[in-house]
This record gives C-alpha cells, structure tokens and sequence, in this order.
C-alpha cells in the first residue's frame, strides 16, 4: 500500500493533507485523459438546448434565461473571521461559490443530476423521431413528450441531493422515477420527493449498498435507465460545464486567473463525480494556473484514501476501521468512484479531511459574517483556505509548485455545494449546534 504514513492518519481520525505526488503539469496530463474540453462543450450545448424548456418548466430559472447557476461572491468579512479565529493569514481573496443556491434543487447535483435525465430524455425523444436538435424544446412542455417519457423508468442510488435532482427533473418531464435512499438521507428529503409523485424506497444501510440494490432492481429493465453516481461519465461532464460558467463570471468580476493569479479551488467529496467533474472542467478551462483539493469528513474520506493507496474503489474506509458515520449530507461515503478517481490523479493537487465539529463551526461563522445559510457538507471547502496558510505540507507544495510569489494575487475558491432546500427549523439546529462547537473551542 502506498503511502502508508497517511493511511495511519485517516486511521486515528485525524484532520489530514494528502498532497498528490501524481499530480503532472497541465499537457502532461491531458494526454492521458480519455475526456475533453470537447465533451465539456458537448455537454454545455446540449443545456443551452434545453434552457427555453427549462425556463417555462421551472420559472425560477426564467431570469437567466433558462440555464442553471449559481452566484460568485466575495466572502471578504469570512476571510477576516477565519484569519482571526485560525491566527493565519489567508491570502489572496476568498470567494464562494454558491451551488447551495442553484435553482430547482439547490445543491451541486443541480448541475449533474438534471444534466443525465435531459440527456437520456433527449436520446428518447431523438430516437422516437419526434424530436431533433434544431427544434425549439418547449415542445417537451406537450402531453406527447409526457406520454412517451412515462414509456420510461429512471432510478439512482443516493444519499438525498442525488435523488433531489434526478427525481424532481424526472417527475416533471413524465418519467417514472425511483430514489434508493441510504439510511442517512433526511426525512425531509424523502418527504419533498414523495409530494412529487417519485418513489422512494428506503435502506437500513448505507449508500454503496442503496446504490447496489438500485443498480440490480434496474439492470433486468430495458426501459429503465439507473443513474450511476459511482461509473457516470454523463453526470461528470454535466458537472464540469460549471467551469465555463466559472470563466465567464470571473470575467464580468474583473477577477483575473493565469500564471501570477492562480486560483485554489477546495470541493467537498464524496463519491466524487460532482468535485471531479466541476475540478476536471477546472483545469480544462484554467490549465496549470488552477490547484484543486478535495474536501472530505475524516470519518468518510474515502477519494483520499483511494488516491494515497493508489487503490481507488478497491478500497473502502471500513476496511481500515473507519465508521463512515457523518453529518454531512452527501459526503457519507465509504468507497470512492473509480472512474473519477483515475482520471482525476494527474490533475489533482490533493486532498484533506476535517472534522464535522469543525464544519459546523465553520457554518456558524459564515452565518454570524456573510448571513450565508448552508449545509454541514457545504462548509467542508471552507476550511481549505487556512490550511493553505497554516499547513506544512500546503507549504511545501507552494515551493515546490514555484508559486509563492503569486499567492498574494490568488482567488480562493470555496465551492458551497448545497443547504438552500434545507427547511428553516433544520437549518437553525444545525446553526445552534455549530455555534456550541465554536464555543467548546
Ligand atoms: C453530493 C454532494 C457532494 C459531493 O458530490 P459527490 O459527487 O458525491 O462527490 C458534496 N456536497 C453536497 C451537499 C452534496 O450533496
């Protein structure tokens, strides 16, 4: 096993950097990639394609015509907090960015997770002759469209946002749609997905296992299409489309990226398909001038794991004696992806894990600074910035990187990944008992 130092840290639960000796210079590494820059526009036209439908089927997404994204904000009044509360200095600038408040589902599988369902609805409605390309598709607004979609079954496995998008997007264009729950998805969520006519089947056991059982339950249906977060090429570029969208705001903000303005970008992991995806669109768009981490609870870092091991989804945190019990929704998973683990090794900068006391710190201080509300998982990024100021390992990858001179000028890139759909009285316990960690500290 590789990296055997580290594999002991995760072990004793302790907040871990794991910085990525594969990682190659930008060429390098998509020379080896089977994906490309032409797949992320594949997949970025195909929802241009769809936004007048979208901005009639969900008219909170009208005002931008359509096409669902999220805010870019600076978070200068958190940066102070975590310099003062850290004792560190985080330099460059620190920004958010807020998939917490993506429309019609309101975290990051907004972007993914709608992404499959209106392709396999498009590959359908191309392959039943009664759509083309050219075609204006507020056509899939008529019964027919919802007639034919009904032919169909979509089903996934998840831990509650993934069924968010899948069934609230499947629900309205007519699919039948299943949710395979793990036993830590909210009661809220599976409340919310039932008042939309989904069904959701619910398991004692965790996700791989809900994912598993859907996996089986689908593969015997011809008519059935499963979305698979563990092996989903589909859902990764739908994911990584958010980089585009990245440029172009960092453009209207004035914000430069390149050489002597790098960007860190820090996204919360859990199976991987939504950080490696939104990453991999990264260092297409932002190339060497782009660092990305990955943010896991130490309780359930698997994509950390799998990467330090070199062993990807054959290694699972129970083997190592971890309990991937965690509060944060959406990162409580034991086995990495192994499709996004491989691809993602040579453009990775690295991985660290934090833990969920100090999430819910850190979500009750970006109430207490910015009014911003978000998920515990959410808040995992968040703490990416002060290790990049504080740890010796972030250090020395500076050095080694040859970038200290620019880190003054650098974006920091905090990606929110959910918390909008949370209802009010969730989200206040989980404000009360972040500001009861910070008072414990
Ligand atoms: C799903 C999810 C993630 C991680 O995405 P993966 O594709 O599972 O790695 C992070 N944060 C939130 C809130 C999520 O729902």
């Amino acid at each position: 096993m590789k990296n055997p130092e580290i594999v002991q840290k995760i072990r004793r639960l302790e907040e871990t950097v794991f910085i990525n000796p594969s990682k190659l210079p930008e060429s390098e590494a998509e020379r080896g990639c089977p994906l490309t820059m032409r797949d992320i526009e594949d997949a970025d036209e195909r929802l241009r394609r769809f936004a007048p439908y979208l901005a009639e089927a969900f008219p909170e997404t009208a005002p931008s015509g359509g096409i669902i994204e999220s805010p870019l904000r600076e978070i200068s009044a958190m940066q102070a907090e975590l310099d003062r509360e850290y004792d560190c200095r985080i330099p460059g600038k620190l920004y958010v960015k807020l998939d917490s408040h993506l429309p019609i589902s309101g975290s990051i599988k907004a972007r993914g997770g709608i992404y499959e369902v209106l392709k396999t609805a498009e590959d359908i409605a191309f392959e039943s002759g009664m759509l083309k390309k050219e075609d204006d598709y507020r056509v899939l607004l008529e019964p027919r469209f919802r007639e034919l979609f009904s032919r169909y079954s979509i089903a996934v496995g998840s831990t509650g946002n993934l069924g968010l998008s899948i069934g609230i997007m499947s629900a309205k264009l007519g699919f039948r749609v299943t949710v395979h729950m793990s036993a830590d998805a909210r009661e809220w969520k599976k409340k919310l997905l039932r008042s939309r006519g989904v069904n959701v089947v619910e398991y004692a056991s965790d996700y791989s296992i809900a994912v598993a059982e859907g996996r089986k339950k689908a593969e015997g249906d011809p008519y059935c299409h499963f979305v698979d977060d563990e092996n989903s090429k589909t859902l990764f570029l739908g994911y990584s489309v958010a980089a585009l969208r990245l440029k172009k705001q960092f453009e209207e903000q004035k914000i430069p990226v390149d050489a002597s303005h790098p960007i860190f970008v820090y996204v919360p992991c859990g199976v991987g398909g939504g950080p490696g995806g939104v990453c991999f669109g990264i260092k297409q768009v932002f190339g060497d001038a782009a660092h990305c981490f990955f943010a896991e609870p130490t309780h359930s870092c698997c994509m950390m794991l799998g990467m330090a091991t070199g062993l990807h989804n054959e290694i699972n945190v129970q083997d190592i004696g971890l309990d991937n019990r965690t509060a944060a929704d959406g990162l409580a998973v034991g086995r990495p992806s192994g499709f996004v683990g491989k691809v993602m090794t040579p453009f990775m900068s690295g991985c660290y894990s934090l833990s969920d006391e100090r999430m819910f710190a850190l979500l009750a201080e970006l109430v207490n600074t910015e009014n911003i509300h978000l998920e515990p998982s959410a808040l995992a990024g968040m703490y990416g910035p002060v290790l990049l100021a504080k740890d010796p390992a972030m250090r020395e990858y500076i050095y080694k990187e040859g970038i200290g001179d620019a880190l003054g000028n650098s974006t920091q890139l905090v990606w929110a990944t959910g918390g909008n759909m949370v209802p009010e009285d969730e989200q206040e316990k989980y404000y009360q008992r972040g500001v009861e960690e910070r008072r414990k500290n």
